[in-house]
């Protein structure tokens, strides 16, 4: 882990860490293949060609560290303070796959001959674009007839302890990037111009207004939220001649993308209003169903913590929107998130150790 952590592997560079990770799966009998897309490497390891096939996933890349002056250890040098491990990328998510390796090394060398298989799926363009990572593996996986059947993301999913939530979906966000237009006029005059604020503000007062759903039993309600407005030209006796606007919806698998859009543009189309609306979907809403891997996480949690953890589907998006829709069932379990993408950023030690038992377990649970 500490090998990783040195390297400073901004995204979307990986700095040499799918190298280190190669290398002892080699040793166990995995045949790594690196998937280059534009300037993101890609490893896929896979050790196996039976089915069912368990993957776990991640990433290499992490975010920038900011102002190293404001960290109290350097960012790229792990530092051991009080039971925890400093360093960018330490839980999110550096520990994650040293945790994973261990838990496979120990595994193999147990039950070198297991049922099915295991992968991993390594990415160094999760915190950047995320075009060229886990998308383009997956879809070069499906062109040639390869199927995952469970993915481990080893994300921090933790809020408070570790294991206390898992998660077994992600909502779905789709943006909105909006122009209006309208006729640019002396404010005193406002028979000659068409003021495209005040167009806007009754179909936002519309959109505010929509319950979009009540949520389900594994996701909260759907959330619109406008991130941006902006029109005047910065005088105060000129009314505008154009609005842009962008906003956001964090939708549950009661809508998708194609039936928000529709319910959107219903409501501009209600209004006399001159627009033009673009989108961008960032990712589909996906669920895990219970079955056997929830059931595995779930056991292995609650052996070792002594609790169920919670099956949850909140947070952003991570990966495994790209991994999902392969027809895969997908839940992440990892260290505890409250200091990613800070200053400062760490993992507890013991978790690290603790989560390591946790992936093992859950290989035991499926593949013996
Ligand atoms: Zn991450």
């Amino acid at each position: 882990m500490c090998d990783l952590i040195r390297r400073p592997s901004v995204t979307p560079d990986d700095a040499g860490c799918q190298e280190v990770l190669a290398r002892r799966l080699a040793q166990l009998g995995f045949v790594n293949e690196t998937m280059q897309f534009n300037d993101v490497t890609n490893l896929w390891s896979r050790r196996g060609d039976a089915s069912p096939l368990l993957c776990f996933a991640g990433h290499t890349d992490v975010v920038p560290p900011g102002d190293e002056q404001l960290w109290n250890s350097a960012p790229f040098e792990p530092t051991l303070k009080d039971g925890c491990i400093y360093g960018r990328g330490s839980a999110d998510m550096k520990s994650g796959l040293a945790a994973m390796i261990v838990a496979i090394e120990r595994f193999v060398a147990a039950h070198p001959e297991h049922d099915g298989s295991i992968a991993m799926l390594i990415t160094s363009d999760e915190e950047g674009r995320a075009r060229d990572g886990t998308l383009k593996v997956v879809e070069r996986l499906t062109e040639r007839g390869e199927r995952i059947d469970w993915c481990v993301l080893g994300e921090p999913s933790s809020e408070s302890a570790l294991g206390d939530i898992v998660r077994i979906g992600r909502r779905g966000s789709l943006s909105g990037i909006l122009t209006v237009r309208g006729v640019q006029g002396h404010v005193a005059y406002p028979q000659l111009a068409d003021n495209p604020i005040r167009r806007f503000a009754p179909v936002l007062d519309e959109l505010h207004r929509i319950e979009w759903d009540q949520g389900n039993d594994y996701f909260p309600p759907t959330s619109f939220q406008v991130v941006d407005v902006r029109a005047g030209i910065g005088a105060p006796n000129v009314t505008p001649g154009e609005l842009t606007a962008r906003f956001n919806f964090r939708y549950s698998t009661e809508w998708t993308h194609e039936t928000l859009k529709a319910r959107v543009e219903r409501v501009f189309e209600s209004h006399e209003i001159d627009y033009e609306l673009n989108w961008h979907l960032s990712g589909e809403p996906f669920l895990t169903q219970p079955g056997r891997l929830i059931d595995a996480v779930s056991t292995a949690v609650a052996e070792r913590t002594g609790r169920n953890p919670e099956l949850s589907t909140g947070g952003g998006t991570s990966d495994g929107r790209f991994i999902s829709p392969a027809g895969v069932d997908v839940v992440e379990l990892g260290p505890v998130n409250a200091s990613i993408h800070k200053v400062d950023e760490h993992v507890r030690a013991d978790d690290v150790l603790e989560l390591t038992r946790m992936y093992q377990r859950i290989i035991e649970l499926l593949l013996l």
